[in-house]
């Protein structure tokens, strides 16, 4: 696979540099500049996951790579993706089966074993800051990986108590950092320890971030598998809303439909509406971000936009040919008990806005799917306030609140973090 920075098409990276390099020059993301389509569609739709994903990425991916594609892909993707009915012509494609209860699972297991794979006898150092779920899927992708240990730093006291849990109690390569003050200096941190150049050599930084091109590609087969589970007559005219906040999910599924799946797309956005906005004035103008109960889109700056747009031009399509919309808090719970008492179906506020925007654009003989990106479990306080309901934890999760959290503290200073990263890997 060839790969160009989308700010300098002179950098051309193969997919495994691109996986270790992250991002390129002036911070440009890497991307192909043609995507061939597959043209056994069909077939690929009637195998199963695993085999018919095996097939997507190795398609994207080339002959020249990654010998043990295959094999990372059985072992990735070991949990399902349902689609669930939850109204007339829509259904949920329920991401949120993995070991984190995110969609995050799927992109994170994947990078995980990737790495392992192209490392060679170099060892790396995942160092990342998250406010939540990002965090936790990469914690438990990651786990007793060999030659990777995990650095997460979070704000001390402003992660939920599941993420936190889900984060800290693993132990092993994965160490937890509860940082003493906001997520804003856990970032600065980070970018910190990018910019010198000696700690990211001697430790083999890499962010594993949602900008890496591994996790795209892992995301791409889970629009198959959503079409894969409809009756064939419905296949040719389904509609994905995609509840967005970096704008990696939906690059992944417009990945999909240049490789020949039949679909259109809704973006669906909370208050943090640049996107929206850009596309009914044409300005790109991003605001403070304001939080919000879909709390994993509170961005403002979406970093995955660029591809959007790459894309869009590699296609010959247009940003017209997008349905979008944005929600406030209020409406969101008001579609949330509005659902539950119409057919049951329990949604989370990042689901609930995707389900109503695709309901409000969804046209006669089209079959919507809205991605169900997390657990309502995972946003438990405010599912149960808001549907009057007791959500449960699914037990394995149950058992992990039980545990001790082994997260290490400090304040939020470089120089502590990087003695800290040198004598836990013993290069020091
Ligand atoms: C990360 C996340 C999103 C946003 O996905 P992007 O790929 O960043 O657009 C939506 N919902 C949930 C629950 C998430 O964790």
């Amino acid at each position: 696979m060839e790969l160009f920075n989308l700010k300098d098409h002179n950098e051309q990276v193969s997919f495994s540099q691109a996986v270790l390099k992250g991002i390129g020059k002036d911070q440009g993301l890497f991307f192909p500049d043609h995507i061939t389509p597959i043209d056994n569609i069909d077939e690929l739709l009637d195998m199963p996951l695993v085999e018919r994903s095996q097939k997507v990425l190795r398609h994207l991916i080339g002959n020249d790579e990654l010998p043990e594609l295959e094999t990372i892909v059985a072992d990735a993707f070991s949990f399902k993706a349902p689609i669930v009915k939850a109204d007339e012509n829509i259904y949920a494609l329920e991401l949120f089966h993995g070991p984190t209860l995110a969609f995050k699972d799927f992109g994170a297991r994947f990078m995980a074993r990737v790495l392992g794979a192209i490392r060679q006898d170099n060892h790396l150092t995942i160092l990342t800051a998250t406010s939540g779920d990002t965090g936790a899927a990469v914690a438990a992708a990651f786990y007793e990986q060999k030659g990777i240990d995990v650095v997460i730093l979070y704000p001390k006291g402003k992660i939920s108590e599941l993420q936190e849990k889900l984060i800290a109690t693993l132990g092993k390569n994965i160490r937890a950092v509860t940082v003493n003050g906001i997520f804003d200096e856990c970032q600065d941190l980070v970018k910190t320890a990018f910019d010198d150049q000696e700690f990211k050599k001697t430790v083999g930084l890499n962010s594993a971030n949602s900008i890496n091109i591994s996790r795209l590609l892992a995301q791409v087969c889970y629009y198959f598998e959503a079409v894969s589970q409809l009756p064939k007559e419905k296949r040719d005219s389904v509609v994905f809303s995609v509840p967005c906040g970096n704008f990696g999910n939906i690059t992944a599924g417009l990945i999909a439909k240049s490789l020949g799946l039949k679909c259109r797309f809704v973006i669906s956005c909370n208050a943090n509406d640049t996107i929206p906005r850009y596309l009914t004035t044409g300005n790109y103008e991003p605001h403070k971000t304001v939080a919000t109960l879909s709390n994993a889109m509170d961005i403002s700056r979406p970093n995955n936009w660029p591809r959007v747009e790459a894309l869009v031009k590699m296609q010959g399509w247009s940003l017209k040919d997008f349905d979008f919309g944005s929600m406030s808090d209020a409406d969101t719970e008001k579609t949330m008990q509005a659902l539950y008492k119409k057919t049951g179906y329990v949604l989370e506020p990042h689901a609930a806005i995707a389900y109503q925007l695709l309901s409000d654009n969804l046209k006669e003989g089209e079959t919507g799917i809205f991605l169900g990106t997390a657990h309502p479990a995972k946003f438990k306080a405010d599912v149960d306030r808001i549907l009057g309901i007791d959500v449960a934890l699914p037990k394995a999760l149950q058992d992990t609140v039980a545990l001790e959290s082994k997260a290490h503290n400090m304040d939020p200073d470089y120089n502590t973090l990087k003695d800290y990263v040198l004598t836990e890997e013993g290069l020091k």
